[in-house]
């Protein structure tokens, strides 16, 4: 079937899209719908004209994989499509079931009427990707629904049932019944209503609000507060307000310079490319469709501790039965005692109804004895972090686990590869690196071993995604992708405090870049032992080390952040906002004394680029070593899972716009400084070829060999 399938019927033309699966606005699909529309207008026996999508989708809008090419702009542009609808001299009827979206609702607003299922997905995401809408929807939407609803809906990229317009004239129909051909029957009956009648189009209607400066003006305000220095937001009211003071072609001009402006802008180029990154990090090399897949229906829990118990709770609440496993019953109880605990709070602040609360407590087993995990086809272990205690657990798992069972570990830092051979089925263990609070975040390194089978890898994609879970895979390494690069990142900000810094301007510097948490207040909330552990293994392992006193000395006062009430800041009891400590700065100054340290003002400038690419840094290290696939798979764990502002697309994305050249020169500037450690800024050899040649990360290839050094 063509891109619009094309069928007359008693006098109504039925303009079916096609694009599978979301019928997305390709230039194809443009280029048809244009055609299909002129030769209804053209035919005598047509009266009236439906358009119609699929079930899943009338359509979810532009094509954005077409934004980089010419194929966007394109003729028919979008705008002219809705333009030529409006224009159209017999009555349009859009019937919309679905995803009506973005691109997709502006086309139904173009269309004379709308007949809609009562649970169509109504939205403009385009706030999402740095844009607004721009084929006229800032225009046509408000003339419909109102100027407040209009800008709630656009400004907010919030999705929104059909049902909600009952009454509004968005929707001439709201159609509640579910039936196959529910939709196709009540757009019959509409459009046969209409057959011959003089067309209403959007474009004549008028924006009425009472009091519309005061409101714009209440809008932009509250915006401003929370749009974190985004700009589409506050320019979608631009475009909106416009709709308003302006006339409808003087209206859609001002929409087109704003959505042409924005296109061009950095933000929007990393909310795309942050999209498309986390779209490519779910494609795994050496696995395709055809990989078989292992089913699982039960899984087990081994640890009930700060990990394993967010853990037990994201399959619960993904309705998959779990049993937790722990070696002593008061831990095992403490463990539920939480997991109640968590829940309990959903349902006091209403996020989630007692009854599902209470299922989902159900489905979370707990046990003393392993024979209890028997059954499980997934087991993930998330005991200490202690290689003893791994060895002894999987020997165990060994024995007691089904064949063909998964078996996994959460470990931060351990050699996954060395935790395989712990058993006799290697080619059935992987790494699944949840991160705390493991209920919450997003972000889920799923870790490739050497003997890894693809039938597992694929099976923990697929079940990523089915948790909720943003995977991305990474190699064997001390770390894996994200906490190995966070190790630079660390050692920058503590030298910085040697050299000038407070923990306060360290945090503020990056904070204003846009991170959700500056170091010190990151490692204040994950807690400063687990990094102090790390630390001392460090030195164990590497004698000639230079140990970082400030935050040793932190470490061994008791201060291991929010959970003791203080760590690099203090805490009030009950409250979260971290306060600077006289003790901390006291501490600080007594080792720049010790090192002889004159202490000296840091721009803020500095601090950020010397976290930053650190950070970049190590993440081509990790990129010529084949431990991540690609550049914009280390952006997605760095947006999803350690608060890397999204609207700078990530460490490696941001140093590509940035220029490698400028990121290389900084970085010597950087390894000139008499206090920087030995060896820290030598870059990375492809960091060094990629900006010789004028290149960026996302050309680069990725490394086809594997290979890195693991602890443990
Ligand atoms: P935790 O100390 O809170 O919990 C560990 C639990 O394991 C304890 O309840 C303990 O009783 C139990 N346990 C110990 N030996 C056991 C055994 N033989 N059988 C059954 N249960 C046993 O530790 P955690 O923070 O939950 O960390 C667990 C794992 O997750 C570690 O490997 C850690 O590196 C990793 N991890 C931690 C974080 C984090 O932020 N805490 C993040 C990612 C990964």
């Amino acid at each position: 079937m063509k891109e619009v399938g094309y069928k007359v019927e008693s006098g109504l033309a039925w303009l079916t899209l096609n694009n599978p699966p979301l019928n997305a606005l390709s230039h194809a699909l443009r280029k048809a719908i244009v055609e299909a529309l002129d030769r209804a207008v053209a035919d005598r026996k047509v009266q009236a004209i439906v358009i119609i999508g699929g079930e899943r989708a009338f359509s979810s809008g532009a094509d954005i994989k077409e934004f980089s090419g010419g194929a966007f702009y394109a003729e028919p542009f979008l705008p002219a499509v809705c333009d030529a609808i409006e224009a159209a001299p017999k009555p349009v009827i859009a019937a919309i079931s679905g995803a009506c979206m973005g691109g997709g609702l502006e086309v139904a607003l173009g269309c004379h009427h709308r007949v809609a299922l009562a649970d169509a997905k109504i939205a403009f995401p385009e706030v999402k990707l740095g844009l607004i809408p721009g084929a006229g929807g800032t225009q046509r939407f408000p003339r419909l629904v109102g100027l407040e609803p209009a800008i709630n809906l656009i400004v907010s990229g919030a999705t929104v049932p059909a049902s909600l317009f009952k009454g509004s004239p968005l929707l001439d129909v709201v159609v509640d019944n579910q039936g196959a051909n529910a939709l196709r029957d009540a757009a019959r009956e509409f459009a046969t209503s209409k057959k011959g009648a003089p067309v209403r189009r959007v474009r004549d209607l008028a924006v009425k609000h009472p009091q519309a400066e005061a409101f714009l003006q209440f809008a932009k305000t509250s915006v401003k507060a929370v749009a974190r220095g985004m700009a589409a937001p506050l320019r979608a009211i631009d475009a909106v307000a416009a709709s308003m003071e302006r006339s409808f072609d003087a209206g859609l001009a001002t929409e087109g310079r704003i959505f042409t402006e924005l296109m061009a802008s950095p933000e929007s180029k990393a909310l795309r490319h942050a999209f498309f990154a986390e779209r490519a990090a779910s494609k795994v090399q050496g696995l395709s469709d055809a990989t078989p897949q292992r089913k699982i229906q039960q899984v087990a829990v081994v640890g009930a501790g700060t990990m394993g118990g967010g853990i037990a709770m994201t399959f619960a609440n993904a309705g998959i039965p779990v049993t937790v496993l722990e070696a002593k019953q008061e831990a095992l109880d403490r463990g539920m005692a939480g997991i109640r605990k968590v829940y309990d709070g959903s349902v006091a602040k209403k996020k989630l109804k007692s009854e599902d609360a209470q299922k989902r407590v159900a489905l979370i087993s707990p046990s003393l004895d392993y024979a209890a995990a028997a059954k499980a086809d997934l087991i993930i272990e998330a005991v200490f972090e202690d290689i003893e205690v791994k060895k002894a657990v999987f020997r165990e798992l060994d024995k007691f686990a089904k064949k063909g069972a998964i078996l996994a570990s959460n470990t931060s830092t351990l050699d996954v590869d060395r935790i395989a051979s712990f058993t006799k089925r290697p080619g059935d263990v992987l790494g699944l690196h949840f991160f705390s609070p493991a209920n919450v975040m997003r972000l889920l390194e799923v870790v490739r071993a050497k003997k890894t089978r693809p039938d597992v890898l694929a099976t923990a994609m697929s079940l990523a995604k089915r948790i909720g879970k943003t995977a991305v895979v990474s190699g064997v390494c001390d770390g894996f992708i994200g906490n190995r690069m966070l190790d630079p990142y660390a050692q920058q900000a503590l030298l910085m405090l040697e050299e000038g810094a407070s923990p306060r301007q360290v945090d503020k510097a990056i904070e204003a870049f846009g991170f959700a948490m500056g170091p010190f207040r990151m490692s204040d909330l994950a807690g400063n032992d687990i990094s102090w552990h790390i630390r001392k293994r460090h030195y164990a392992e590497h004698p000639k080390m230079r140990p970082m006193r400030i935050a040793d000395r932190v470490c061994e006062l008791g201060r291991f952040g929010q959970k003791t009430g203080s760590g690099w800041y203090r805490y009030e009891a009950g409250r979260r906002d971290a306060i600077p400590d006289p003790q901390v700065d006291q501490i600080i100054d007594e080792e720049r004394k010790a090192l002889k340290i004159e202490p000296r003002r840091i721009p803020d400038a500095e601090i950020v680029d010397r976290l930053l690419f650190s950070l970049v840094n190590e993440g081509a290290r990790i990129l010529e070593e084949g431990i991540a696939q690609r550049a914009s798979d280390i952006d997605v764990v760095y947006l999803t899972g350690y608060g890397f502002p999204v609207h700078r697309g990530g460490p490696m994305f941001h140093a590509s716009q940035v220029g490698l050249g400028r990121v290389l020169r900084r970085m010597r500037e950087f390894a000139a400084n008499p206090r920087a450690e030995p060896g820290s800024w030598k870059p990375a050899k492809l960091l060094v070829k990629l900006a010789a040649e004028g290149r960026g990360f996302d050309d680069a290839p990725a490394a086809g060999k594997r290979k890195g050094k693991s602890r443990g």
